[in-house]
């Protein structure tokens, strides 16, 4: 179980059982054969923008947080685009998110920087063998649902899809046909559309686990080592103020003033504004302007009193 993780028992990454994640990390260099066209590099920057917003917003910010509310059907929408992402199952993703909010940079932290270091932080949990398993109880809430457990077991599903069709639009956008999938025109898309863009997702996203708990501001007294970073947060459409987050976990949004550009916030109001999500969760002004927990108490308790 992953919860009795800790630093004692925990075991580094078998490097020749994780041939697939290698294999990914290399599959942008065969455009080396194929070549790479405007089309391809266009795709590639749009399916990071498109697979990081679900990532946070969906992963992230619905399936470990709740910070919003949705539909039975559009839960499974949220959680299938989310998972274009190659990084598993929504509920394992949302699961083990968990764990590190409970023990932020302690030792039961799945990735904690402070306590592992760069490395085991950013990519030597997610390919180790003590966090393969799908911790369903932490998760119980969504785990309820039959059709999550099974795309969270089928987990490759939906980015065979997405492969599928960014060779298909390859095929058509580079060759002018959509049957030409299976040819170079098809194959350059896959490499540089779908495969390079995979790659830079995964370490943006990692990043946060890593680099976000050690460069950066510290605005909020959180007990652990979580930062704020405007760079990161652009770069990661918001997750870069980590430490606004950390502490205060449930809000839609991790840029709490409006300066704090936070794209996945935005992008989470357009699908309120269609009727697709609701009751987004804000960030109390308590919470916004104090600077510890203590604090905040203080500010409710005045800000109530000013409202008498
Ligand atoms: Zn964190
Ligand atoms: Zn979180």
């Amino acid at each position: 179980m992953a919860e009795s993780v800790t630093l004692e028992n925990r075991r580094k990454p078998i490097i020749k059982q994780e041939i697939a994640f290698t294999i990914i990390h290399l599959l942008p260099l065969a455009a080396i054969w194929t070549g790479a066209t405007l089309f391809d590099w266009m795709l590639c920057i749009a399916l990071y923008l498109f697979r990081m917003f679900w990532i946070t917003g969906g992963y992230h910010r619905y399936f470990a947080h709740k910070s919003y509310k949705t539909s039975r059907f559009f839960q499974f929408i949220i959680a299938f685009m989310a998972q274009t992402s190659a990084q598993k199952g929504a509920l394992w993703w949302a699961a083990h998110h968990r764990h590190h909010h409970r023990h932020s940079d302690t030792p039961k932290d799945p990735h904690s920087m402070k306590l592992y270091g760069f490395w085991y932080s950013h990519v030597g949990w997610i390919i180790g063998p003590d966090y393969k398993e799908t911790d369903y109880k932490t998760i119980g809430d969504f785990a309820k649902y039959p059709e999550l457990v099974w795309l969270n077991k089928h987990y490759l599903v939906p980015p065979t899809i997405l492969a599928i069709v960014v060779m298909a639009l390859g095929g058509y956008f580079n060759g002018g046909d959509v049957m030409l999938m299976f040819t170079h025109h098809g194959f350059s898309a896959l490499f540089v559309g779908f495969f390079l863009s995979t790659v830079i997702t995964y370490h943006g996203t990692f990043s946060i686990n890593s680099i976000m708990h050690k460069f950066g501001k510290q605005r909020y007294v959180t007990g652990d080592e979580s930062k704020n970073s405007l760079w990161l947060a652009l770069l990661t459409l918001g997750e870069g103020w980590h430490n606004n987050h950390h502490y205060y976990e449930s809000a839609s949004r991790q840029g709490f003033f409006w300066w704090e550009i936070d794209i996945t916030y935005y992008g989470l109001k357009v699908l309120s504004w269609l009727g697709l999500i609701w009751d987004l969760k804000g960030v109390p002004n308590h919470i916004k302007y104090s600077k510890n927990k203590a604090h905040a108490k203080e500010l409710a308790a005045e800000m109530k009193k000013e409202a008498a």
